[in-house]
């Protein structure tokens, strides 16, 4: 089989470079090892960067099983203070949630519909370069053949494996744990996070879903001080801990088991590309360092993965174009939540920054939507970014919300 690009994993990542090269007028295969719709073990939250790409990518959240807007978040301070930050309304969508198992395969159903062929239950398993693209071995499909490849196959990018890259950062930054509930009490109704001394660095969530169902994990640093094991055990109590119980309500159980995954956050020492390769999303590492979001990340380097192939030229100035746009619109940001990462992750930090943050009701909307990425996260820091309006734009969706 011959195709003029080839993607390897239909997630975010996966399907926006897919969109964005079919529609520019490339032939475009995506495999995906698992057949849609498929659970991957997620928050389920979307930022505002998420809601606008996949807005830009033509994503209609109505159809969309389990879309719960948010307007709000609820913070637990350490010091077991309660300050709620709220998002602009009526001005479209700046948060929301959704289950990965229908979110994923609507943004597969986007690549399929803009002209992608699909082929689930296909996994990839060895690449050879040629001096013209690249030879892939598919499961279910035997030998196929392109001029360029997006690696979009998550955070273990067998890919990148193929390929005998480096990644000596291999278990990601982040260890996050999921658990469905059900039967959850009206004040799961909210977005909640905790940052509970003992479980810095790193914090709890409650993230509402309709029908009394709420998305509940945990996300913890690697590195964090204690006996092996120790986020295990947190994870195991996360719902017997009285703050989330008190949010959970006492008729709130588990759906199923909990599940584990790691987030890689290492955008900066990432290799971003390789020959015809390029490596988008958890396979690039472009997690945001301080909340291990990545949703957003995937569907922007997804994007940004197909411009670069669609502008044309040989793999080698592909790359580059790549790397160099990657660059310019991530790495200040992260660089920027690496720094964070040490102020907000300790008690005193975290307790100072909300009570700042929480100082006016200016404060308390302005870090929402810099929580939630409608800033950017180094926008302080980054004078090229400063325009007019960068700080009041509108949240995704707004015409439909009109209309
Ligand atoms: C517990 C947890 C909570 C999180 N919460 C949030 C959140 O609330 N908001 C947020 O924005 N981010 C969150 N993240 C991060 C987010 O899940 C990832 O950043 C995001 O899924 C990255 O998308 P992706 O397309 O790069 O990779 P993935 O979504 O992992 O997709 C990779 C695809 O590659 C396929 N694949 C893998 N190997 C092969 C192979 N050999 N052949 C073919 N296909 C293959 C897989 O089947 C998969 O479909 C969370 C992560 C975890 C672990």
């Amino acid at each position: 089989m011959q195709v003029e690009v080839v993607v390897v994993g239909g997630g975010p990542a996966g399907s926006a470079a897919a969109v964005t090269l079919a529609r520019g007028g490339r032939s475009v295969l995506v495999i995906d090892k698992a057949h849609f719709p498929r659970d991957k073990c997620c928050g389920d939250g979307l930022t505002t960067m998420a809601l606008r790409l996949g807005e830009h990518l033509g994503l209609d959240p109505e159809p969309l099983a389990d879309w719960q807007p948010v307007d709000s978040a609820v913070v637990h301070s350490p010091s077991g203070r309660t300050i709620r930050f709220p998002l602009p309304s009526g001005d479209g969508s700046y948060a929301a949630v959704v289950p990965r198992m229908s979110y994923d395969a609507a943004l597969l159903d986007l690549a399929r519909s803009a002209g992608a062929e699909v082929r689930e239950g296909c996994s990839f398993t060895s690449i050879g370069l040629l001096s013209e693209g690249a030879e892939l071995m598919v499961e279910g499909l035997g030998e196929v053949r392109a001029s360029n490849v997006v690696a979009a196959d998550g955070m273990w990018s067998p890919v990148r494996r193929a390929l005998g890259l480096p990644d000596r950062e291999g278990r990601g930054e982040w260890l996050a744990f999921r658990q469905y509930v059900s039967g959850a009490g009206p004040q799961a109704a909210d977005l909640h996070v905790w940052f509970e001394a003992d479980l810095l660095p790193g914090y709890a969530w409650s993230f509402p879903l309709p029908d009394g169902r709420a998305n509940v994990g945990l996300g913890v640093l690697r590195g964090r001080s204690g006996p092996g094991g120790l986020t295990g055990r947190l994870a195991a109590g996360l719902l017997d801990r009285p703050a989330l119980r008190a949010v959970l309500g006492e008729g709130a159980t588990a759906e199923d088991r909990m599940s584990a995954w790691p987030i890689p956050a290492h955008l900066d020492r990432a290799v971003l590309a390789h020959g015809p390769v390029l490596f988008a999303g958890d396979a690039a590492a472009a997690t945001d360092a301080l909340t291990g979001e990545g949703i957003g990340q995937a569907l922007l380097t997804g994007i940004l993965a197909g411009e670069a192939v669609l502008a044309g030229g040989p793999p080698a100035g592909i790359g580059r174009r790549y790397d160099k746009s990657v660059r310019h619109h991530l790495l200040a940001d992260h660089r920027m939540s690496v720094v964070l990462q040490h102020i907000l992750f300790r008690p005193l930090g975290a307790r100072a920054a909300l009570r700042m943050a929480a100082v006016s009701s200016w404060s308390r909307r302005n870090f929402a939507r810099w929580m939630f990425e409608d800033y950017q996260r180094a926008l302080v820091a980054t004078p090229r970014r400063w325009r007019r309006g960068a700080l009041g734009r509108p949240g995704a969706y707004l015409r439909r919300l009109e209309g």
